[in-house]
């Protein structure tokens, strides 16, 4: 839905909004916001509300700091769980952001997104729509409210109380979610103790972006009222699943699902094929994107569900894009790499880029895989075709840099800066020595 500025100043005086907070995401992920009183509300609404921007991370340089936020009033939201001492409520905005001469700011991943599905749009394809699957742990915050390393259960897949004690929990998350607007299609408990899901329905890319920011608000939020700390970080505990963020996506026309083909034995169309094409040969590119820290590498590893290899199949689960099994308009491809510290603007970005670069050029995907991809070898996987994803954050970040499609589709500003910003934290992460190396080497040598 989208809104008026008259609409939003009635409804804020209807429901007793007395603070606006304008969000924003930067170029590694973080949601930034700024908070103002309700008398600043025209300010806002006639997109004049600053901010220096060169105090956000790979933003831009002092001289040229002054930005402003342009607030997408489609985006109006009132947080249902917040008031301020007068019993007043809290509403958001999410903004794009533009430079002091009043243009899209070229690093603003927000920006980069629309872009692309502008792109999109050109060649016909009305919506990218991307339906989410984000998973987190729960952890137990001690008496200080401090996080400690307890499991908030023991529960594992589609288990039920008493084993699944995120039941409560998990269920204000879903009602949170629809006071919000979200319709969640699904929550359950996760493969691994402690571990969580919810399922909210296809959007856009666009707002499926802005959905999952908000999500990840009110996950954190929720979690902290139960007196538990929800994480995504991609892999807390090692020796048991981690958390992955599938992205189911589909290009619409406006004629309908432009991935079904009902004659093709598969029920895909040549679109989607060209799109597979497409996303398999960026791939090892978009990765420092969508799995952009040092511990998403922990998570790509053989025997935890999660992928480790570039490859696709209709009927197995080991590779990185499946075919869900659902047709009609439900047709679509499932990304199953991405884990949910991705900036979901500059991944969908990416990953739409790489498929159009697929649709564009006719890029047939390589042959499916339906073995077990963990039970083949090295030379069965190079005979297959099956290349290996990035096994970490460094190499993955030398490939994204290197792939031009990749670079002019998300934008250099935003590559470079996101390249410089992730080589530091590789850098940091080689300095440190692990329990693991010391229980290796320390006796041995
Ligand atoms: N947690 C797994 C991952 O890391 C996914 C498990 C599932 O959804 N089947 O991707
Ligand atoms: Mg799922
Ligand atoms: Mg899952
Ligand atoms: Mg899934």
């Amino acid at each position: 839905k989208s809104f008026t500025k008259e609409e939003i100043k009635q409804i804020v005086l209807d429901e007793n909004v007395e603070f606006i907070r304008v969000t924003f995401t930067d170029v590694l992920g973080a949601v930034k916001n700024v908070e103002v009183p309700i008398s600043q509300l025209d300010k806002v609404l006639d997109n004049n509300m600053m901010f220096d921007g060169s105090s956000i991370e790979g933003f831009v340089r002092i001289n040229e700091s002054d930005m402003y936020l342009y607030p997408d009033l489609s985006t109006f939201m009132i947080f249902p769980w917040e008031t301020d001492s007068h019993g007043g409520k809290v509403a958001r905005l999410i903004a794009d952001i533009y430079t002091s001469d009043r243009q899209p700011f070229a690093g603003d991943p927000r920006y980069a997104l629309r872009r692309l599905l502008e792109k999109a749009k050109d060649e016909g394809f009305t919506s990218f729509n991307i339906g989410t699957e984000p998973e987190f742990f729960l952890f137990k915050l001690d008496d200080n409210g401090k996080i400690t390393q307890k499991l908030n259960d023991k529960g594992g897949y589609f288990d039920l109380a008493p084993l699944d004690l995120g039941e409560n929990v998990r269920r204000d998350i879903v009602l949170t979610l629809e006071d919000m607007g979200f319709e969640v299609e699904a929550a359950h408990h996760e493969v691994a103790e402690g571990q969580h899901e919810v399922d909210f329905k296809y959007a856009n890319a666009l707002e499926a972006a802005d959905n999952i920011q908000t999500f990840k608000l009110v996950v954190k939020t929720i979690a902290r009222k139960h007196g538990y700390y929800a994480t995504f970080m991609p892999k807390p505990v090692a020796g048991i699943n981690g958390s992955g963020m599938h992205i189911n996506m589909s290009l619409f026309t406006k004629d309908g699902n432009a991935f079904l083909d009902t004659d093709d034995e598969m029920g895909l169309s040549q679109t989607a094929y060209n799109f597979l094409g497409g996303v398999l040969k960026h791939a090892t590119a978009f990765t420092a994107l969508t799995n952009p820290t040092v511990n998403s590498y922990k998570r790509l590893t053989p025997g935890f569900e999660a992928p480790v290899y570039v490859a696709w199949s209709a009927s197995n689960r080991s590779p990185m894009v499946r075919v869900p099994a659902s047709r009609g308009n439900s047709t679509r491809l499932e990304l199953r790499s991405v884990d949910p510290t991705a900036n979901p603007y500059s991944s969908l970005a990416a990953i739409l880029a790489a498929g159009l670069d697929g649709i564009d050029n006719d890029l047939e995907p390589r042959a499916s895989v339906d073995k077990n991809i963990y039970l083949m070898d090295e030379v069965e996987r190079e005979k297959a075709g099956i290349t290996d994803l990035p096994d970490t954050l460094l190499a993955a970040v030398r490939e994204m840099s290197n792939d031009k499609v990749i670079r002019a589709a998300v934008g250099e500003h935003i590559i470079d800066k996101f390249a410089e910003a992730k080589k530091i934290e590789y850098a940091a992460y080689r300095q440190f020595v692990t329990q693991w190396e010391t229980d290796t080497y320390l006796e041995n040598y």
